[in-house]
This record gives structure tokens, C-alpha cells and sequence, in this order.
């Protein structure tokens, strides 16, 4: 017979404290508040969890200690946390994160010599079900709220200890589809890109859509966002909607307007990411409508050799096809780069991310 004190604390209990991490400016005001606190507290708040980055109430130095016991008694302070990290050969780490209701997904952290980069995932889960990513075999289990996206970042810049001041950039190429998600995205983005919390200037931080036009105009619409990457990754109709599902909806022509509707600040390109499936997007012919593609705005081309998963039945191309893919393009006056995938050796590269138990289907379907 269990013991009384052995239970397991009752849920109502703790769902009713509130939760610190994740809020923005105004919603720490209302918090600290309620609690009969002046609201400018909430700013000092705000700087300890996003600036400082600090994750128990004991390290608020700013406040007193008054205040630190009774937010400690008071107000969780609970990120998602990080339940497995595998380090890849290339110095790049695969981070799995654990949500509050027990959900799971995936951000990697990528060192360089100048700057970091995190890629964080959007969604548990995709709903577009392109053909060729691991993701899309799961379905979508739920969007992430804005604390879990800003959360991916605090707890992969304090696991790698990354000094303030060191460039980050944030790639929305994880799990989820960025675009579905976008009231969210969009208010992480604002926490981020504060600049008197983690400060990440908008144009460090990339979203990645598979063609929603629908959210590539809503968000050409706000003042300060992130930039742009469209997964083009065929470039006739039928190629495209045999292995994304999106462009039966919105197809090229529809994406090429509004691409060419997208309003950029100067010297902004919108990058074009073109995942090469072996003998199904890989010829002359696809570079050279790509390259018509991309003339329509200003474009840069990021070739991704597929990233081969379990389940999958496509192949990378040899390395001549890509090499000739690359000159191609750049022959005719594209800024085109190779997107040699990270992680790959811990299926941490793009299209891979994919948390055990989570798949619904087991197999793709080609
Ligand atoms: N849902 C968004 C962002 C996440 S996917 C999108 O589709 O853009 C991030 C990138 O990974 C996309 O460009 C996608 O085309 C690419 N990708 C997906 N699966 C891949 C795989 N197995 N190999 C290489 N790239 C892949
Ligand atoms: Fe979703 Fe992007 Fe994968 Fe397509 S490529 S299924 S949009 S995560």
C-alpha cells in the first residue's frame, strides 16, 4: 500500500501556479502584478530569464530576496528540457527536448567560427507530408507555443555555455511547418529578437516554408520579421505535387507571385532551398527552370543533397550531378551554395528529425 507522502503531488495543484518562462514583457508585468508587485519589476524580469538567461529564481540577483522566495513559492520557472543530446563528428549537437506534456522534439546546435547556429523546430509533428522528410511520416501531433520555440533556444545556448555576445542564428528547419504555426512563431520571434533579452537581430533568423502562401503574405505584412526560405525542391507542377502535397494547393505559379509580392529590405534575397532527390530533381532541365524560378525576385539557391532515412525511398545524387547542378546555376547569375548537412551521423540534418515512438506511419510511401 503506498504511503500517504509517496503520492505524486495532485495536478490541479501545480497547473494552477503560473509559468514565468516564455512570457513577454507585458505578460511578466501582469504576473508579478497580480502578486501586488510595481510592474516595472516584470522588465527586470524579463532581462534575468532572456538576457541572463537564468533558469531558477535563486539567481535573480536584481530582485530582492524577498521577492525571489515568493516567486519561488509562487511561479514556476520551466523551460523544456533537454532529455538527449547526441554529439555528431562535425561538432554539431542533436538535442531532443521534452515538453509539459511529455511530447518531444528536435533543435541542433551548430558551432562556427564566427557565429552559432540553432535549428528549432516550429511543430510536434508536420501536417504538409512531403514525401521525401522523416518529419512528414509523423503527421501533426500540435503546434509548439511561443515559450517551448524561445525555450529550445535558452536551454541549447546555456547546455553549450554560449557567451553573451556571440552571434546566433535561428533557422526554423526542424520539425513543423513555421507557417502553420505563425501567431506563435511570430511572438517568439519578438521575445528573441528583443533587444533587451537574447537580442538576435531579425535578419539571423530564417523561416522556412514548404509554400503556404497564405503565411508567406501574412507575414510579408509585419514591420520586423524573420526572412525567408522557400523549400521549392522540384521545379514543374507535377514533380513538386507527387512529393509535396502543398502545391496541389498553392503551385509554382502561385508561389512565384507571391515570392515576387514579398516585400525585402535592400540587399535581402529570398533564399530558394532545393532538396536534390537522385534522377527525380536533379537534371539540367530542373536547373534551368529553377533558375527562371528564381529570377523572379531576388533569390539565392541552397542545393541540400536528400539526407537518406529510414523509410525513404529516394537516393542522393552523385557528386558530379550536384557539382554540375551548382555551376549551372551560378553560370546564370544565381548566388548558389551546397548545403553540406550537419549531424548527419546522429540523423540531426535537415528532414531527419523524427522523435522514436512519435511516427505514425512507419514507412514513407514511396
Ligand atoms: N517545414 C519547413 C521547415 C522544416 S524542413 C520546410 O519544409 O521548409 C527544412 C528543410 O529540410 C526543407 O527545405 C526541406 O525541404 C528539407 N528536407 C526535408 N527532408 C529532407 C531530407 N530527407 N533531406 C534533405 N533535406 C530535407
Ligand atoms: Fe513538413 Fe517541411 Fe517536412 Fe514538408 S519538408 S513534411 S513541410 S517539415
Amino acid at each position: 500500500m503506498p504511503q500517504l507522502w509517496d503520492l505524486p503531488a495532485p495536478e490541479a495543484g501545480r497547473a494552477a501556479r503560473p509559468n514565468a518562462a516564455g512570457l513577454d514583457t507585458a505578460g511578466l508585468k501582469a504576473l508579478v502584478s497580480a502578486l501586488g508587485e510595481p510592474a516595472w519589476r516584470g522588465g527586470q524580469i524579463f532581462e534575468g530569464l532572456y538576457r541572463q538567461r537564468w533558469t531558477r529564481w535563486e539567481q535573480f540577483s536584481s530582485l530582492s530576496k524577498a521577492l525571489r522566495t515568493r516567486l519561488e513559492a509562487e511561479v514556476d520557472l520551466s523551460w523544456p528540457t533537454i532529455v538527449q543530446s547526441q554529439a555528431s563528428e562535425d561538432g554539431s549537437t542533436k538535442h531532443a527536448f521534452e515538453l509539459a506534456d511529455g511530447k518531444q522534439v528536435e533543435g541542433v546546435y551548430m558551432p562556427y567560427d564566427d557565429r552559432v547556429t540553432l535549428c528549432l523546430s516550429s511543430q510536434v509533428g508536420c501536417a504538409m507530408g512531403c514525401t521525401f522528410c522523416a518529419t512528414g511520416q509523423m503527421g501533426i501531433i500540435r503546434n509548439l507555443t511561443a515559450a517551448e520555440i524561445v525555450g529550445q533556444v535558452v536551454a541549447m545556448l546555456n547546455h553549450h555555455g554560449h557567451p553573451e555576445g556571440r552571434p546566433v542564428n535561428l533557422v526554423f528547419m526542424g520539425m513543423g511547418e513555421p507557417l502553420h504555426n505563425l501567431d506563435h512563431l511570430m511572438a517568439a520571434f519578438a521575445i528573441l529578437s528583443d533587444p533587451k533579452g537574447l537580442a538576435i537581430p531579425p535578419r539571423r533568423v530564417t523561416v522556412s516554408t514548404s509554400g503556404l502562401v497564405s503565411g508567406i503574405e501574412r507575414l510579408g505584412g509585419f514591420p520586423k520579421r524573420p526572412r525567408l526560405a522557400l523549400s521549392l525542391n522540384a521545379t514543374t507542377d507535377a514533380h513538386r505535387s507527387a512529393i509535396m502535397p502543398v502545391n496541389r494547393v498553392w503551385n509554382l505559379e502561385a508561389l512565384a507571385a507571391a515570392l515576387a509580392a514579398f516585400p525585402l529590405q535592400s540587399g535581402e534575397r529570398i533564399t530558394l532551398e532545393y532538396v536534390l532527390l537522385k534522377g527525380v530533381t536533379d537534371s539540367p532541365e530542373d536547373g534551368r527552370r529553377l533558375a527562371a524560378f528564381a529570377r523572379r525576385f531576388p533569390a539565392k539557391v541552397n542545393l541540400i543533397p536528400f539526407n537518406p532515412h529510414e523509410g525513404s525511398g529516394f537516393q542522393p545524387p552523385e557528386e558530379s550531378r550536384i557539382a554540375a547542378l551548382c555551376r549551372l546555376l551560378s553560370e546564370a547569375g544565381l548566388p548558389v551554395s551546397v548545403r553540406r548537412s550537419r549531424g548527419q551521423d546522429v540523423a540531426g540534418a535537415c528532414g531527419q528529425l523524427v522523435r522514436e515512438g512519435q511516427t505514425r506511419k512507419p514507412k514513407a510511401e514511396n
